[in-house]
């Protein structure tokens, strides 16, 4: 239920944010999530459909930004781009490296009316 739970503190924020603008209706909510976090698209749209039901955001389009993983190298400081999740430096081959960014999950922007 990996899904739910983020479908619930996404709906959480997108609802504050709504009634501090005195917004009617949530039209479009955008996030962007780390590709580290392994979030499967259809599954969050289905539950945050699920959750939103008799609220602002009722009918809300999510949108989901995946963001790449990038990691950097501890002996060499190069930064890379992770493809299939082989944390491996290229130019050093070293395995001993930091991820700077995939692991994000933040509400981007929201629509409103
Ligand atoms: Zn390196």
């Amino acid at each position: 239920m990996h899904e739910m739970s983020i479908a619930q503190s996404i709906l959480k924020i997108v609802l504050t944010e709504a009634q501090k603008n005195g917004a009617q209706k949530v039209k479009v909510v955008r996030i962007r999530a780390g590709q580290l976090r392994g979030i499967v698209r259809e599954q969050l749209a289905f539950f945050f459909e699920f959750i939103t039901k008799d609220t602002a955001a009722e009918g809300a389009v999510l949108e989901v930004e995946q963001v790449p993983i990038k990691a950097q190298c501890k002996p060499c400081e190069h930064t890379f781009m992770v493809q299939d999740y082989k944390f491996l430096c290229p130019k050093c081959q070293s395995k001993d490296v930091d991820v700077v960014e995939g692991m994000e999950l933040a509400v981007k922007e929201i629509e409103i009316e």
